[in-house]
């Protein structure tokens, strides 16, 4: 018997309290016991969004809601910076250009991340930039953005902050209102710990008025109508209810660990793994300054296949872990560490890395990994 570990950055594993919550037999959308999953669901989720902002829920992937902070925001011409860390800053970027936006990128190498500095001066440099659009956590690669110093710097200026957090709520600390993030969107299947199927958007004042004054023609994520619909506890059209039921039970569980020590466990368990893949002679994507505590991207040696390795560790272990992304796609894994995942699955898919290395002749010395790991835990005390 294999029991079945997912450790890819998304879907993540589900808590059994959230499955239980999904047994809920359907009920109407017009009846009172959805407006009252509505406005709990809503209300825990906007204090897991750190926001006083609007917060809506689509039926939707993530890639719905970057598009509707797009279709929102934006006409065609409207001039957007938008931060290119990898593969889901560069959709980001396709989006607002399939849009009719005209579309600076700011690209750095995979692994490496936007300076503020270089956003300031972009937006120094005039020409009227409508909307900042960034990825805070880049999926691909396990780089964060600094998304507070960035939030400083589009303040003062009119531009609206617009941050892809899908894979950072829930996880890394993100401080939408304290740091003036404009328009915040994620999806259920990550950190949130929840099925896929639902989108969500925080939108601020700031936003608002560009909304409001945006004529582009735009329906299903329409943020005027979610606002008109959140007044009667409702949304505008028929909610993904099941799953509804499974986040308000995940940010329940959320809120009742803290969001600190959420955000500690994650940092934690992002340490163990890098001092793991550290002790096997393994390269990580990101520097330690901006590594990711939701997602670990690292390469593996010259002459081992990644793709048996991956297999490897499904076959041996039942552990599923990713692929790498851009120049590591052929070369390298990435290990999701984000929601429903404690540090002693750390340990356990290092041992299992260890057993999938040695098979494959890779040299190292055996229970290395572990040992790493296990240092890393036993100083979390003294932190
Ligand atoms: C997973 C992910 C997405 C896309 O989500 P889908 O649900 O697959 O559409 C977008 N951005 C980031 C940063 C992600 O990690």
């Amino acid at each position: 018997m294999k029991k079945p570990q997912l450790l890819i950055p998304g879907p993540t594993m589900v808590p059994p309290e959230v499955y239980r919550a999904m047994q809920t037999p359907m009920f109407g959308h017009r009846s009172k016991d959805y407006f009252r999953l509505h406005d709990e669901a809503v209300t825990r989720l906007k204090q897991v969004f750190q926001t006083a902002n609007d917060l809506f829920i689509f039926a939707s992937s993530g890639t719905g809601v970057l598009e509707s902070a797009v279709v929102n925001v934006l006409a065609p011409g409207d001039r957007v910076l938008v931060t290119c860390m990898g593969d889901f800053g560069i959709r980001f970027a396709d989006i607002a250009a399939a849009y009719g936006c005209r579309v600076e990128r700011l690209e750095v190498k995979y692994g490496d991340v936007v300076a503020p500095a270089t956003i300031e001066e972009r937006l120094a440099g005039g020409g009227d930039i409508k909307a900042v659009i960034t990825t805070h956590n880049e999926t691909s690669t396990g780089a964060v953005l600094d998304l507070a110093a960035v939030g400083k710097v589009v303040q003062n200026h009119g531009a609206v902050l617009v941050t892809d957090a899908v894979s950072s709520v829930g996880a890394i600390d993100l401080q939408t209102d304290n740091w003036g993030v404009d328009v915040v969107v994620t999806s259920s299947q990550k950190a949130l710990m929840t099925p896929p199927g639902l989108g969500f958007a925080a939108v601020s004042p700031k936003a608002w008025a560009l909304i409001e004054a945006n004529q582009r023609p735009r329906y299903y994520f329409d943020y005027r109508k979610y606002r008109k619909s959140a007044t009667k506890s409702q949304t505008p059209f028929t909610p993904a209810i099941t799953t509804i039921l499974g986040v308000n039970e995940a940010a329940r569980l959320i809120l009742e660990e803290g969001l600190p020590q959420v955000f500690r466990r994650h940092t934690l368990m992002r340490d163990m793994v890098r001092a793991g893949v550290r002790a096997l002679d393994l390269s990580l994507a990101a520097a330690n300054e901006w590594a990711s505590s939701s997602v670990t991207a690292a390469q593996l040696p010259a002459g081992i296949d990644a793709g048996a390795f991956r297999s490897r560790l499904r076959e041996r272990y039942g552990i599923s872990v990713a692929s790498g992304r851009g120049p590591l796609v052929e070369s390298g894994f990435r290990v999701g560490h984000m929601g429903y995942v404690t540090p002693l699955d750390m340990l356990q898919v290092l041992a299992a890395m260890e057993g999938c290395l040695g098979e494959a002749g890779h040299g190292f010395e055996r229970g290395a990994a572990v040992a790493a790991a296990e240092e890393v835990l036993d100083n979390e005390g003294s932190r």
